[in-house]
């Protein structure tokens, strides 16, 4: 339960909800090693989501929602994941989705925002698949054209949330007139027909997302569910490309914020005999503590720059891409590291599955692995920087 100060009386635009997420990321705390050892999904943390106003965040705010900016969606975020990294990655497909839909399809959108602030809604997304890998704008699931909309077939991976969620988004590759293959986006309600789960999550770190792998065979869906238009959805993507790169890298720095607090309170406690002090005392931990410390500022900095930057619209589309992965990479690869410097200031404890630290240390790596890849994002700031193409290279079509 939350405060009554938190929600009750409240519509959801007058939330807080960086202390809706203070409130319940201390509830998910008590239960996030659980969830963890059973890969099990966290049913009772994404009602609690639902039931507080979190999920209605970035539905706007003339449908119900609380229309919230990517400033405070991240620092909500953040705070979430230093209690339950599983939950915040789960809930952060549907809340920054949600968002990026808004300046797509907001008008086609009303049911969904319907069921989100009246029926607890979840949206789960699906974009990677095993021939595509985080490279998004190509999908090679087909959308067929058939009477009254399309139908879909092909493998959809790393589907997070989908055991909570019963809305999809979703991407699909149809042909124009030319047998031109283009991206188009759905927004569907989840059924059970047409779409069957091939591989339940078994991860090595968010292991409690429900990541699923998917199989989706003569999945039809009706053409108002259909979002933008054929061959839209790479410009669109990257104009708000903000919305899913800073939501990604605001989960990793809440989770090496959250292991900077508990290491550091370990350290003032902790006494060796041998050294008749807290482990605070020797220099070597202050230097890793200082050392965790600088780099979550860092991160941090890097993270709510881009946070607080509007895309406009002369904005180049593809110089702003680059910059926004440049900071998801660079946030995400700090947020790792001080999540390394906590393992090494616990020690061996830290390592044991009794020690928060270790689900951390899993759970931060997967920022390292998350769209955009490292080696392509760093590519392209090159490449950008030499005023040599990126999207000529044949490899990411024209
Ligand atoms: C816990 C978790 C949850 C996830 N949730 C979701 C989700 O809800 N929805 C979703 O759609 N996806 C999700 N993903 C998938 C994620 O978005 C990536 O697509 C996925 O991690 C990529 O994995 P892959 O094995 O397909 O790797 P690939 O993308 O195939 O990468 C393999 C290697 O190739 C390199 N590489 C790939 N493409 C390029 C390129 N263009 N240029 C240079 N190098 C390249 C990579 O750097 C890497 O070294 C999730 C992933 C994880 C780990």
């Amino acid at each position: 339960m939350l405060s009554s100060q938190t929600t009750s009386q409240k519509t959801n635009a007058e939330i807080d909800y960086v202390e809706v997420a203070r409130e319940l990321a201390a509830q998910f705390a008590t239960r996030a090693a659980h969830y963890d050892q059973q890969a099990a999904i966290p049913h009772e943390n994404a009602r609690a989501l639902m039931e507080s106003g979190y999920t209605a965040m970035t539905v706007p705010v003339a449908h119900g929602g609380g229309g919230v900016s990517l400033l405070t969606l991240c620092r909500a975020q953040e705070v979430l994941a230093a209690g339950c990294a599983s939950t915040a990655w789960m809930v952060n497909m549907h809340v920054h989705g949600l968002a990026i839909l808004n300046f797509v399809a907001s008008r086609d959108l009303e049911w969904a925002y319907n069921e989100v602030v009246h029926h607890r809604g979840f949206l789960a997304g699906g974009f990677s698949e095993p021939g595509v890998g985080g490279n998004w704008w190509y999908p090679t699931t087909q959308a067929q054209r058939v009477p009254g909309g399309y139908v879909l077939n092909g493998r959809k991976t790393f589907f997070t949330g989908f055991p909570v969620a019963n809305m999809l988004f979703l991407s699909a590759a149809v042909k124009d007139d030319r047998g031109v293959s283009q991206a188009l986006g759905f927004v569907v309600p989840k059924k059970e027909r047409g779409i069957r789960v091939e591989r339940e999550w078994d991860g090595c770190g968010m292991r409690a997302t429900g990541s699923h792998s998917l199989v989706l065979e003569e999945f039809f869906v009706a053409d108002k569910y259909v979002v933008g238009n054929p061959g839209d959805v790479p410009v669109l993507f990257m104009r708000n490309v903000h919305w899913a790169w800073c939501s990604f890298a605001s989960v990793f720095v809440g989770i090496a914020a959250g292991a900077l607090q508990y290491t550091t309170e370990v350290v003032k406690k902790r006494q060796l005999k041998v050294l008749r002090k807290s482990l605070a005392h020797l220099p070597g931990i202050q230097f890793r503590i200082a050392d965790m410390k600088v780099k979550l500022a860092a991160a941090r900095a890097n993270l709510y720059a881009a946070a607080r930057k509007e895309f406009r619209e002369n904005d180049d589309p593809l110089a702003h891409y680059i910059e926004i992965s440049a900071m998801k990479t660079r946030t995400c690869q700090l947020s790792y590291e001080v999540v390394l410097q906590a393992l090494r200031v616990m020690g061996g404890s830290g390592y044991a599955q009794a020690c928060p630290i270790q689900r951390m240390y899993r759970d931060v790596t997967a920022g390292l692995l998350m769209p955009p890849s490292a080696d392509m994002a760093l590519e392209w700031v090159g490449k950008h920087a030499l005023g040599i193409p990126v999207l000529g290279d044949p490899r990411w079509g024209e």
